[in-house]
């Protein structure tokens, strides 16, 4: 970050603005918005910029710049299409420890001046730091548009409630939880809807009725989807950016987590594969417990938290806790990773079902009803089978799948390092043996998996050709 963005306070404070054409009225303009009181020394002063001065208690001089009048000043301003007058002002300001604006030298500028959305109070500066204003501009003009009128009438009605709130909620936490409801919620659409009054009254009550020692908290069970944040859902979004506290699991990716609000505490309760950093039952009281205290709470998954993901079982103790609650669903492994393999779970030649099961065996051996997965026309998708591959593969062709059904792992779905393993139903645990491609992995078994050769269009292929050893000739 080559600039820290800050909000200056100007009202009626002296500023200098040196040149008195179009560009230095631009600034001008600015300035007096904000309350200063804006000198201007020029040769010529445009007519404009003069009546702006006059109307805002600012002043002319009509005269030569020099650095005595610099004295007592907040902001420096450098209009002039002098280069070298440009460098003497950056200069002297420099020497005073004053903050100067070269307009259009971002060199000689050690502060900028952001584009703007004003819905005041509420101000939006969005700043390039001088390389690329025209981005900035563009940037202003969707928010422009993205943000309502009324967020200002918005901010003001905060505002004259807020000592009120302060003597109400003595912790910030408290307060916070408060003002996010009011601002999210119906009172904030009456605003929206031109009703103040409503507003008002709705907002007196709403002080009035809440307990700040009873504030509730919500669980938001969320499903990350497989890795790219891009397959987030706008809900899921939405949520993770309320979060106070966020308790997330291993398979969520890092660029899913990033998208939690920058201020939430980010717990992470584990499950990697027979290393669960916090036990289950550790992540049921965890949510209660900060729940309890009127946080909200996101409860972060890989994928879509009721499929293989106990999201269930963390519901139910919500449940007995009278926690209130949400479930946002996720795309699914078997979906995401299907999808961005090229290889469609059903297809009207190849698969009228599909099935997705644990891979997971216990005590090495598996409940799996292997007689119902091996029939014709199905697609079969294993989650967490990559270390039972072998297993899976000779009790699928026991139980009388074809050894050349096509089959596939599909490692890291998704994310940049997707990798696609193809073979078949026999071939497979051998190439992977050699591959070593890594978990989290997904294996597809059907016919479907042939579609991938024609349908690819995403991350990595790893090639059986390149991983079968050739074989001596006897
Ligand atoms: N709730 C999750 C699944 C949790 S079980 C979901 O709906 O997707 C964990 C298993 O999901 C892993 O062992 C792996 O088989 C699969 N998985 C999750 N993310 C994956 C990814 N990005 N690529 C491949 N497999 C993935």
């Amino acid at each position: 970050m080559d600039y820290l963005p800050l909000f200056f306070k100007l009202t009626k404070q002296d500023v200098l603005l040196v040149g008195g054409g179009n560009v230095a009225l631009r600034k001008a303009r600015l300035l007096c918005r904000a309350g200063a009181t804006v000198t201007v020394i020029a040769h010529k002063v445009c007519d404009e910029l003069q009546d702006l001065l006059d109307e805002n208690g600012g002043a002319a001089v009509i005269g030569e710049y020099h650095a005595a009048l610099l004295d007592d000043k907040m902001l420096v301003i450098a209009a002039t299409d002098d280069n070298e007058l440009n460098q003497r002002i950056h200069y002297d300001a420099v020497e005073r420890n004053l903050p100067i604006n070269v307009v259009d030298s971002p060199d000689l500028c050690t502060f900028v001046f952001p584009a703007i959305v004003d819905r005041s109070p509420v101000v939006i500066g969005v700043s390039s730091g001088g390389s690329a204003p025209v981005l900035a501009r563009l940037l202003r003009a969707r928010l422009e548009t993205w943000i309502p009128k009324s967020y200002g009438k918005l901010a003001s009605l905060a505002n004259s409630f807020r000592n009120q709130v302060k003597q109400k909620f003595s912790t910030v936490d408290q307060r916070r939880i408060f003002w996010e409801n009011v601002l999210q919620g119906q009172i904030a659409e009456k605003v929206f809807a031109g009703r103040t009054d409503e507003a008002t009254e709705l907002l007196q009550d709403k002080i009035s009725a809440e307990d700040p020692e009873h504030q509730t908290g919500e669980v938001y069970l969320i499903g990350g989807g497989p890795g790219d944040p891009e397959l987030l859902t706008f809900k899921a979004l939405r949520l993770m950016q309320q979060a106070d506290v966020v308790l997330y699991d291993a398979l969520v990716s890092p660029a899913v987590l990033d998208l939690c609000r920058r201020d939430a505490d980010l717990i992470f309760v584990g499950k990697k594969r027979d290393n669960h950093a916090v036990p289950q039952e550790g992540i049921n009281e965890l949510l209660v417990k900060h729940a309890k205290t009127g946080k909200r709470v996101v409860r972060l998954k890989g994928g879509d938290p009721f499929i293989f993901g106990r999201g269930g079982e963390e519901l139910e103790t919500l449940k007995a806790n009278d926690i209130p609650f949400q479930v946002v669903p996720g795309i699914t492994a078997a979906s995401a990773c299907s999808t961005y393999a090229g290889i469609p779970l059903t297809h009207r030649n190849y698969a009228q079902s599909v099935k997705f099961v644990t891979g997971q065996l216990k005590n090495r051996t598996t409940d799996l009803n292997f007689d119902e997965l091996v029939h014709p026309n199905q697609t079969v998708v294993f989650y967490m089978g990559l270390h039972t591959l072998p297993q899976l593969s000779q009790k699928l062709i026991e139980h009388g799948k074809p050894a050349d059904t096509p089959a596939a792992i599909v490692s890291r779905g998704t994310s940049a390092d997707q990798k696609v393993l193809t073979g078949t139903l026999e071939s497979l645990p051998a190439l992977q043996e050699k591959a070593q491609l890594p978990a989290p992995a997904l294996i597809i078994v059907g016919e479907v998996v042939e579609l991938h050769e024609n349908l690819c269009w995403f991350g990595e292929e790893v090639l059986a050709q390149n991983l079968t050893p050739v074989k001596a000739e006897p």
